[in-house]
């Protein structure tokens, strides 16, 4: 089955949400596998296809969104397995929410950031944010709901939201500081059907860098009133603002605002390590029942071993502290490694916002090459991003690029730059 033949096979409301997201059609049909209509609208993800590419040609890696190495826990880990291990229940299936002790501490945290008391009973325990979008959309969507998220989204977000059959519009969010696009939109887009969800990544944002202030957030739970739909705020880079040394980057004092419309994301994948894959969602009162009945059907609850280690790390005294700041530390000093080399090698030739804190530069290459025809000449050259077009829901800029700075040390940053302009230039000269 190629990508047409797909496409004839979906419903109407679920076709307007296939994004062109750099041009990648559905895979093949399986041999003996008739794939759900879902499944098979599902493009291929244009940065797995970044990241192969990146590790077939060797090439250095300005595509990943992973931590450095050198910011993964490793000693800490090390020193408080054993004692883990030895706990009761930690080989154990546990409850279905999440540890309770991890559930007490992330609502304990939630509360005294927010400044509202946060039930611990609200709190879900997730693999990740992203198993927290998921199953917030299995609550909220059915096929061919709308969905609003902010020009240009999180690429993860906006393969989840195509997988759930989503009508997905994208209006600019994090850039309009009177959310007035996004008002319109919703008037526009509620007297055709019912809103049902605002995505947002509040905190440093996966690809801009953008963060909301605290009138946006505000703002957002108004019309969230307004519109009858919710807000999910997806929160993973909160703590790694470079221009603050307090224990939250990003002021959310007010961002619960006592809603029943705020869903949060949490992760420990940017500040511990994604390979604990623990996360969690809090839960309007209304959605708890639900969203934990759609988590033990999903997976019955996290791993009792692996909440058992991130409770040990959240509450080693000093610990999580110290490794935020140095995080802080770390990629700010890759941030201007990166920034410095753009501009040395590419000069005028690209555009983008210094980044306050998170993984990405978020850029646009100034004679307007589409980054995704690009990548294949900078693959050669042995350098990876990832097109522009992998972050909008319709309609890309094409001649946008992601470019990480988590994952490449500083030697590679400058080396990285140096080979993304061979390759604009000949791409360029053609
Ligand atoms: N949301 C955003 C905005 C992200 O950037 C990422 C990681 N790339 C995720 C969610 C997924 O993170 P997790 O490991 O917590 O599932």
């Amino acid at each position: 089955m190629n990508g047409d033949d797909a496409m004839t096979t979906i419903p109407e409301d679920a076709r307007t949400t296939t994004p062109d997201r750099g041009g990648s059609t559905p895979g093949p049909r399986p041999a003996g596998a008739r794939l759900s209509r879902h499944c098979a609208a599902l493009p291929p993800s244009v940065i797995a296809e970044a990241l192969r590419g990146a590790a077939r040609d060797r090439a250095i890696s300005l595509a990943a969104g992973s931590p450095a190495a050198t910011a993964l826990p490793v000693d800490e880990v090390r020193s408080l397995i054993d004692r883990v291990l030895t706990r009761p229940g930690a080989l154990q299936y546990t409850d279905t929410g999440g540890l309770p002790a991890l559930r007490e501490w992330f609502a304990a945290d939630v509360s005294r950031r927010t400044g509202r008391a946060v039930h611990p009973r609200r709190i879900v325990v997730t693999h990740g944010s992203q198993q927290g979008l998921d199953l917030v959309c299995r609550a909220l969507l059915d096929p061919g709901d709308t969905v609003l998220v902010d020009r240009p989204s999180y690429s993860g977000a906006l393969q989840l939201l195509t997988l759930h059959q989503a009508r997905v519009r994208d209006v600019p969010i994090a850039s309009d500081p009177e959310l007035t696009a996004l008002d319109r939109a919703l008037a526009r887009e509620s007297s055709v059907r019912p809103v049902r969800m605002v995505y947002v990544v509040p905190s440093y944002a996966n690809p801009t860098g953008d963060s909301l202030s605290a009138g946006q957030r505000a703002g957002l739970a108004r019309l969230a009133e307004r519109y009858d739909c919710v807000v999910v705020e997806d929160d993973p880079y909160r703590q790694l603002g470079f221009r603050t040394s307090s224990a939250d980057a990003v002021t959310d004092r007010g961002s619960d605002r006592g809603s029943e419309r705020v869903i949060t994301l949490g992760s420990l994948s940017k500040v511990l390590s994604p390979a604990v894959r623990i996360g969690y969602l809090v839960a309007p009162e209304p959605l708890r029942t639900p969203l934990s009945r759609l988590k033990e059907a999903a997976d019955l609850g996290n791993s009792a071993l692996t909440q058992q280690l991130a409770h040990a790390l959240l509450t080693t005294p000093g610990l999580l502290d110290h490794q935020v700041a140095r995080l802080r530390g770390l990629y700010r000093e890759r941030r201007d490694t990166l920034v410095a080399a753009l501009r040395e090698h590419l000069g005028d030739e690209i555009a983008f916002a210094v980044p306050d804190g998170g993984f990405f530069v978020w850029a646009r290459l100034t004679r307007g090459l589409d980054t995704t025809e690009l990548l294949p000449t900078a693959l050669g050259e042995g350098v990876a991003f990832v097109p522009g077009a992998a972050f909008y829901a319709r309609e890309p800029e094409r001649a946008t690029l992601r470019l990480s700075y988590a994952t490449a040390d500083p030697g590679e940053l400058a080396e990285g730059c140096a080979r993304l302009a061979r390759a604009v230039r000949t791409a360029g000269a053609k």
